[in-house]
């Protein structure tokens, strides 16, 4: 493998420190590196790969999609995307959807509805957001400028300008940003990259009246916490409360690159009219036939009920481990994303259980983080368990 290895440094730009594995294919919730050595994966291609590799019906869709029609760019009709649209916005109660090619590109979509948004309201240009310290929402110009850390800003700076931040779970936060210019606030319903942080009931209430007493658009990146992963098809969901602009990707279409951002018709009536966003790829009709199967497979195979019965035990053997070892020094998390907060680095652990077949991933230096398959079995938590406690140890 090390042959590769440096193969790959001496080509690619060196902008990951990758682990040192070359991964060859995937069966269910296991990888295997071109030796043949298998890894138990919790971290699905970082939230990406809900439904486990080599899915025959989802393969066998892209197959047959790719044999019939790959792409026409968005001059143009094509049914699977049609399709899609339509699953996508009943599961996520929304009205209208663009399509893209990664997150960060559906945060892009979804800033500008909202700064067009506000520039139809008043006609002024200096409208401000409001994002939360410790967020990640991607690394394109305007994803990076709502991304509260400041590790992946200093050297691109200066960003958009207008972005004020605040603190998750702390609404006098939020409303010591908020004024006349404020057109959105923006959030993760549960922060992934910044350490695996759950947005509290009570906040995100109050953060929608704020938002709707001032005429201000909540927008919610479900990018990593959505599609089932929390116990709900998005995580807004358990809280009664509804965003006024989305974001989803990852797990959307099962590892084609896809993502999207969707709105309600109050902000698709007043933002983004033809010209003034667009796309070559997204949503073309390879994208539509994946999120169309995937969507599908959701449903058929129960995918949340399993969440929600796989989730339970994955948090109760997470709190053992809270309980058993000192440097771990709590769980946080919701449904099928956890993770355990240490007093100390994760990457010796991470690395330890690569070496003992265990694919982990780190959220923030000090948070060892759990993105299994939605598709898990108690089996799998137990495997995982005992390599994790063994590599603790
Ligand atoms: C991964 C992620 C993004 C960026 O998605 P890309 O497809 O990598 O551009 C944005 N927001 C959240 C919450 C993410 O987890």
């Amino acid at each position: 493998m090390e042959k590769y290895i440096d193969e790959a440094e001496a080509l690619l730009l060196h902008t990951y420190n990758r682990f040192h594995i070359v991964l060859d294919h995937g069966e269910g919730v296991c990888l295997y590196d071109i030796q043949g050595k298998k890894y138990l994966d919790f971290v699905s291609g970082i939230g990406v790969f809900a439904l486990g590799y080599h899915n025959e019906e989802f393969n066998q869709a892209l197959k047959d999609q790719i044999d019939k029609l790959i792409h026409t760019s968005n001059y143009y009709y094509n049914l699977p995307t049609i399709e899609a649209a339509g699953k996508l916005l009943k599961i996520a109660e929304m009205d209208r959807v663009f399509f893209t090619n990664s997150g960060a590109e559906a945060v892009e979509g979804a800033i500008k509805a909202a700064i067009k948004y506000a520039y139809l309201k008043d006609g002024s240009t200096d409208h401000e957001m409001i994002a939360m310290e410790h967020s990640f929402h991607g690394r394109t110009m305007g994803a990076l400028s709502v991304t509260g850390n400041p590790k992946y800003r200093e050297a691109f700076e200066p960003l958009i300008g207008k972005v004020r931040f605040a603190k998750i779970n702390d609404i006098e936060s939020i409303r010591m940003q908020v004024n006349e210019k404020t057109c959105a606030i923006i959030l993760e319903t549960v922060q992934g990259e910044g350490g695996i942080i759950p947005a509290e009931a009570e906040f995100l209430k109050q953060v929608r009246e704020i938002c709707d007493a001032n005429d201000i658009l909540l927008i919610l990146d479900e990018i990593q916490c959505g599609m089932g992963r929390t116990g709900a098809y998005f995580a807004w969901q358990k809280f009664g409360i509804r965003p006024d602009i989305m974001t989803v990707a990852k797990a959307i279409a099962g590892g084609i690159p896809a993502g999207a951002f969707l709105m309600t018709e109050k902000v698709a009536q007043h933002s983004l009219v033809a010209g003034d966003h667009g796309t070559t790829y997204g949503g073309n009709p390879l994208v539509g036939a994946a999120i169309n199967k995937v969507l599908d497979l959701f449903e058929r195979n129960h995918i949340i009920d399993n969440v929600n019965l796989v989730s339970g035990y994955l948090e109760e053997q997470l709190d053992l481990i809270v309980r058993d070892y000192d440097f771990v020094q709590f769980r946080r998390g919701s449904g099928l994303m956890q993770g355990l907060v240490l007093d100390c680095p994760a990457g010796d652990i991470i690395n330890k259980a690569l070496e003992n077949g265990l694919i982990l991933i780190n959220a923030g230096a000090n948070v060892i983080r759990f993105l299994p398959p939605l598709i898990i079995q108690k089996e799998h938590v137990d495997e995982m368990i005992g390599i994790l406690r063994k590599c603790l140890s």
